[in-house]
């Protein structure tokens, strides 16, 4: 099949635009879905120093590259590459080498922290009799570190790899709980006290598309499956909504433009943040999230 926009063979079929479309077209239109996001929700300001939350896997990597590739000829804005090793043997240590051989290649400032050095404990040990709160203690304790080091490095946002199966994922579970204080708390520009805002950049990308991205890209894309991931309760949602994107092409950007046009109606979160009795971090209620999870007394 032929590239709709020039006559070399295309490497891929996107149903949801009916388009095909050859490698070089295909990257221009990930790339300017991309750009037009970073400006449409002002993601990147002037004099910004920006921390990038690299796991190493394949959203992450490529997110690291696009944002290096769209800002390397500003000189105001600063990236800085955070890593955490959650301690999952088998797993971890082969993004960690793609996150440092990227970041290396690129000549990008490089943090990595792990469980270990500020839990004293890893997820593989947290989790040992709970396989099926592995992801619960694994985002509510990256997150922790995450915003703590951006926060330390003095870094006025977060980019995080969400692609759009991820965003539309989110936005469907939080509808199915009618949980509106995360539907708040995902708007796009949403403050809250001692927390570092988050973007991204990714959103509009579906994750084949990311994957696509990074192989034509030659990036060090790993395959590997977290071996936690199939007990994930997003698991559920997201077979739903690959079947249901199937047969109803675009059904994840539908997600997505819906919750975007009823955000203007949603008031901003009006969670009050509290600093945690025992670590002093931001949360939500009296012992934060980490705290009791961790289970400190
Ligand atoms: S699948 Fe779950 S446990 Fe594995 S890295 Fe992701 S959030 Fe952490
Ligand atoms: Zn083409
Ligand atoms: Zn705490």
């Amino acid at each position: 099949m032929k590239c709709q926009r020039c006559s070399k063979s295309a490497v891929i079929y996107q149903k949801y635009s009916n388009a095909h479309l050859c490698k070089s077209h295909f990257i221009e239109d990930v790339e300017r879905k991309i750009k037009r996001d970073i400006r449409k929700f002002k993601m990147v300001g002037k004099d910004e120093k920006i921390a990038i939350a690299l796991s190493g896997g394949k959203d992450s990597i490529a997110l690291v590259y696009i944002l290096h590739k769209i800002f390397r000829n500003r000189p105001d804005l600063e990236f800085v590459a955070i890593t955490i090793d959650e301690g999952i043997k088998g797993y971890r240590e082969n993004t960690l080498e793609h996150a440092i051989k990227l970041t290396g290649d690129l000549g990008m400032r490089h943090i990595i922290r792990s469980f270990k050095d500020e839990f004293e404990t890893s997820l593989d040990a947290l989790t040992r009799e709970k396989m099926n709160r592995a992801c619960t203690l694994c985002g509510v304790l990256r997150k922790n570190i995450l915003n703590k080091t951006a926060r330390e490095l003095g870094a006025n946002k977060i980019a995080i790899g969400h692609n759009l199966d991820d965003e539309s994922q989110t936005i469907l579970m939080n509808y199915m709980r009618g949980d509106i204080d995360r539907l708040k708390r995902m708007i796009p520009g949403t403050i809250q006290k001692g927390m570092v805002p988050r973007i991204k950049p990714l959103r509009s990308i579906p994750e084949k598309e990311v994957a696509l991205y990074g192989l034509l890209n030659n990036l060090p894309v790993s395959m590997d499956e977290c071996p936690y991931a199939g007990f994930a309760l997003r698991n559920e949602i997201r077979e739903l909504l690959n079947n249901y994107e199937v047969n109803h092409p675009g059904t994840k950007y539908s997600l997505l433009g819906g919750y975007e046009s009823i955000s203007e109606f949603l008031h901003p979160a009006d969670t009050q943040i509290v600093f945690c009795e025992k670590c002093s971090e931001p949360g939500s209620e009296r012992i934060c999230k980490t705290c009791r999870l961790l289970g400190r007394k």
